[in-house]
């Protein structure tokens, strides 16, 4: 109640949270309003549609959660959410062993590769933002911070608060970084005023397709609905479970973990170049060494049996000699499943054959 009467001195403390934490956008938006309530009604449309049935397990299950900020949230009253450039996500722990583009290389996405977690940063970051606004509002706050883990239209809810704009790649594109940011947010149970730092007004998607074209899956539509999320090689990586089909490893290409051709072609995009890691280390290496060294990173999420079910992928498309004596190897040395099962199914296939 009190903010609202302080709208000013809420908004300094907005534009200074920019500067201690680096987001290069942030947007706060009550949730009892009407423009919520519109698009609550058309995001049900949305998780009613065809589409959803291509969507992974998670986003079914909570499509309406997802839906409905206000009932998912009940105790709610506002929405504080913010834009962190990759560029500004410190360097990971340990650093992975680099290797040239060869055959026994494969590519990690830029915004990942030795970098701390976006996740475990953007937490440390709004757990901060949250003690300064219970300081400056003297109340005891109620909060979920949500980064990709809590049922959150985030897109939506980004494009609504005046975030940034939904691109033809299906991402928030914000002022300077294009679509080179990730979003963090908050509940609160702290009634706001709605606010969006100033640059976020005119942020333009160009319609430039450049990111569209550049896409090796075909993934990209002309209009971000169109979006196939089961040809990304992002979600392919590191979201879907289980054996890959042939189809699916042949679209990851040399993708291990992640892809951000989309996010760097998009032209005010400031993302490092992907890196290119060695793939014996990766299939070879013991369990406990891969785990040391991607504990802080984002790969840790994914896990090693999937990161070499990948790598397994990346070496079956590379169609050489050394890629497929490796192959070989990991069915003598591999104790999972899945992994055994990849490599067979891979050595079967004929036009991988020497
Ligand atoms: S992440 Fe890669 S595969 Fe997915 S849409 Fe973007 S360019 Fe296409
Ligand atoms: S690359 Fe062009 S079309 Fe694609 S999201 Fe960026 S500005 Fe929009």
């Amino acid at each position: 109640m009190g903010i609202i009467n302080q709208k000013s001195a809420f908004y300094e403390l907005m534009e200074k949270e920019c500067e201690i934490s680096g987001f290069t956008s942030i947007a706060s938006i009550p949730l009892d309003t009407k423009k919520m309530k519109v698009l609550s009604s058309e995001l049900n449309v949305f998780f009613q549609g065809n589409k959803i049935s291509k969507w992974p397990g998670y986003i079914k299950k909570t499509a309406a959660a997802r839906a409905d900020i206000i009932s998912a949230f009940p105790w709610g009253k506002s929405l504080i959410m913010t834009a962190l450039p990759f560029r500004m996500v410190p360097a990971s722990k340990n650093k992975l062993p680099e290797a040239e583009c060869d055959e026994l290389s494969g590519l990690i996405a830029g915004y990942a590769a030795n970098k701390t977690d976006y996740h475990i940063h953007l937490n440390f970051l709004l757990k901060g933002l949250l003690e300064r606004l219970s300081e400056f509002s003297g109340m005891e706050i109620r909060a979920e911070i949500c980064i990709d883990t809590k049922p959150l239209a985030e897109k939506p809810l980004a494009a609504i608060s005046g975030l940034g704009k939904i691109g033809m790649n299906s991402c928030i594109l914000c002022p300077d970084e294009g679509s080179g940011i990730c979003i963090g947010s908050i509940i609160s149970s702290l009634s706001l005023p709605e606010y969006h730092s100033s640059k976020a007004v005119d942020i333009p998607c160009s319609n430039c397709a450049k990111c569209r074209k550049s896409c090796p899956a075909g993934a990209i539509g002309e209009k971000n609905e169109a979006f196939e999320i089961d040809r990304c090689i992002s979600y392919l990586s590191m979201e879907k479970k289980g054996i890959l089909t042939a189809e699916e490893r042949k679209m990851l290409g040399e993708w291990i973990f992640g892809c951000d051709i989309c996010t760097s072609s998009c032209p005010d995009s400031n993302i490092p170049p992907p890196v290119a890691i060695d793939l014996q280390w990766l299939l070879l290496s013991s369990a406990k060494e891969i785990e040391k060294t991607i504990a802080d990173t984002p790969l840790a999420h994914t896990g090693i049996t999937r990161l070499r079910r990948n790598a397994m992928a990346v070496l079956a498309n590379k169609k050489s000699e050394q890629s497929t004596a490796l192959l070989e190897k990991c069915i003598l040395t591999l104790n999972s499943d899945l992994l055994k099962e990849t490599a067979y199914q891979i050595l079967n296939e004929k036009d991988i054959k020497l």
